[in-house]
C-alpha cells in the first residue's frame, strides 16, 4: 500500500546499519568547498552560515489543515547570490562552492505549544527541526524529500536553494495528520534564508554594550533583587557575583560576549565561540551551533553583544597582572568590583585547591555540587544569609 496501515509504528534500524540508509544515498548533502575570491583565484577558507532572516516567517500548521501553500519571491540580486556546483566527474558527489555573500534558503518544521501563534524568531532559531510523521514537500511542482532521525540521528532542515529560481517560487507542504497529531502534537514551519559569511563580516555584526550601560544594568538588577527578594540571583547584601571563566577555555575570556537574549552576565570567549562554529570544505555539512554555551539561548553573531565592563575588568586584570588567578568578581552597585577568591585552603589538603568557588547561577553547563571535602569560603559565608548555602562549591563543565 502508498500509505501505511492504521496503527503502524516505524521501527528504527540499527545506528550502524549502512545499508538501511542506501535508498537515501541520493539526499546527501552536497560535498562543500569553501572558498574565498583571491587575486591569484579561489583558496579554501573557512566560512559561517546562520540564519539571517525568512522568506517564510515560520507559521502555525495549526490542528486541521494538511496542505499549506507559500509564495517565495527571490530577484535577480539574490538568485546571483545562490551556490554554484562544481563540474561533476562522472557519478561523484556533487560538489557545492560556497563563497562569502552566498545565500541558502530552508524549510523547517519544528514542534510548537498550541498557544504559540506569535513567533519569537529567537526561539525559533534554536528550535530542533522535527518533521511531521507524514510530510510531503513541493518546490515548483518538484518533490522534495525530507531527511529523519530514523536515518540521519536526528530531523535535519530541508535546503530547498536548488529547487528555487528568480522571480515566484511555489513551496507546498501537505500533511497526513497521525492521530496524535490531531490531538496535542502541534507544528510551525518556516522558510529561513541563511547567509554565509567570513570571520570578518561575522565579527562586525556583534555589537558592543558601553561599560556604563553595562554597569547601570548591573545596578538595577541589585536594586530589584534586594526587593523582590529574588534568590535566584548571586546577590548578597550589596553585590553581584560574575563567574569570569569561560566555559570552553576554563579561564578567563579574552572578549567577553554573550547573546543579547542571555539573562546572565557571565560571558563566553568571542573568539573561541566563533572558531569552534566556523565551517571547513568536505562531506560533514556546514556547522550551525549559535546557542549560548552557558544558557542555550539564541547567540546567532547579529544577536551577540560585548560586555564594555567585562572588558574594562579583563583590561585592568591584564595590567595589574591577575588574569591568571582571576575566577570571578564581586560588583557593587557603584560599579566598583574585586576579585572573589576562596580563602587560603589549609595545605594537608592540596588536592582540593583546583575546585574553584563559583556564586554565579545562570551557568546551565556548570552544575552545582559541594565537593567531596568542603569549606567555608569568604564569599559563601557571606551569602550564608540569602542562599542558605555556606558550603564551597566545585564547577563542573561538561564537554560537548
Ligand atoms: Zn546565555
Amino acid at each position: 500500500p502508498l500509505l501505511p496501515q492504521p496503527g503502524f509504528v516505524q521501527h528504527n534500524p540499527p545506528r550502524s546499519s549502512l545499508h538501511a540508509g542506501l535508498h537515501q544515498a541520493h539526499l546527501r548533502d552536497p560535498l562543500c568547498k569553501l572558498v574565498q575570491r583571491g587575486p591569484t583565484g579561489d583558496e579554501e577558507t573557512g566560512l559561517f552560515q546562520y540564519v539571517r532572516g525568512f522568506a517564510v516567517p515560520p507559521c502555525h500548521l495549526g490542528q486541521e489543515a494538511c496542505s499549506f501553500e507559500w509564495t517565495v519571491s527571490v530577484s535577480s540580486e539574490e538568485r546571483m547570490r545562490f551556490p554554484n556546483y562544481l563540474p561533476n566527474e562522472g557519478g561523484h558527489r556533487p560538489v557545492r562552492l560556497l563563497l562569502e555573500g552566498c545565500l541558502l534558503y530552508r524549510l523547517r518544521c519544528i514542534k510548537v505549544s498550541p498557544a504559540m501563534i506569535q513567533f519569537d524568531h529567537l526561539a525559533w532559531s534554536v528550535a530542533e527541526t522535527t518533521w511531521p510523521s507524514a510530510i510531503y514537500v513541493f518546490i515548483n511542482g518538484v518533490e522534495h524529500y525530507v531527511r529523519r532521525k530514523v536515518h540521519n540521528g536526528k530531523d535535519l532542515a530541508l535546503d530547498i536553494t536548488d529547487g528555487l529560481r528568480q522571480g515566484m517560487n511555489q513551496v507546498s507542504i501537505h500533511l497526513l495528520r497521525s492521530p496524535a497529531e490531531q490531538q496535542d502534537v502541534f507544528y510551525a514551519a518556516g522558510v529561513e534564508v541563511l547567509d554565509v559569511a567570513s570571520l570578518a563580516f561575522v565579527k562586525q555584526l556583534v555589537r558592543t554594550i558601553p561599560a556604563a550601560q553595562s554597569c547601570e544594568e548591573i545596578r538595577r538588577r541589585l536594586s530589584s533583587s534586594v526587593t523582590d527578594g529574588d534568590d535566584d540571583l548571586a546577590v548578597v547584601n550589596d553585590h553581584l557575583s560574575i563567574d569570569l571563566l569561560d566555559p570552553f577555555m576554563a579561564r578567563i575570556f579574552n572578549v567577553p560576549a554573550r547573546g543579547s537574549a542571555c539573562t546572565h552576565r557571565e560571558c563566553f570567549d568571542l573568539d573561541t565561540y566563533l572558531m569552534t562554529r566556523m565551517s571547513k570544505s568536505g562531506k560533514d555539512g556546514l556547522k550551525e551551533n549559535w546557542k549560548c554555551p552557558i544558557c542555550n539561548l539564541d547567540a546567532r553573531p547579529q544577536n551577540l553583544i560585548i560586555d564594555g565592563f567585562l572588558a574594562a575588568v579583563h583590561a585592568e586584570l591584564q595590567r595589574t597582572n591577575r588574569l591568571g588567578e582571576a575566577k570571578a568578581i564581586k560588583i557593587k552597585a557603584d560599579g566598583s568590583w574585586e576579585l572573589q577568591q576562596p580563602r587560603q585552603l589549609s595545605s594537608e589538603h592540596p588536592a582540593s585547591s583546583s575546585s574553584s568557588s563559583s556564586s554565579s547561577s545562570a551557568g546551565a553547563k556548570r552544575k552545582r555540587m559541594a565537593s567531596p571535602t568542603t569549606y567555608k569560603t569568604e564569599s559563601s559565608s557571606t551569602n550564608n544569609s540569602t542562599r542558605g548555602n555556606s558550603l564551597e562549591t566545585a564547577v563542573i563543565i561538561e564537554l560537548e
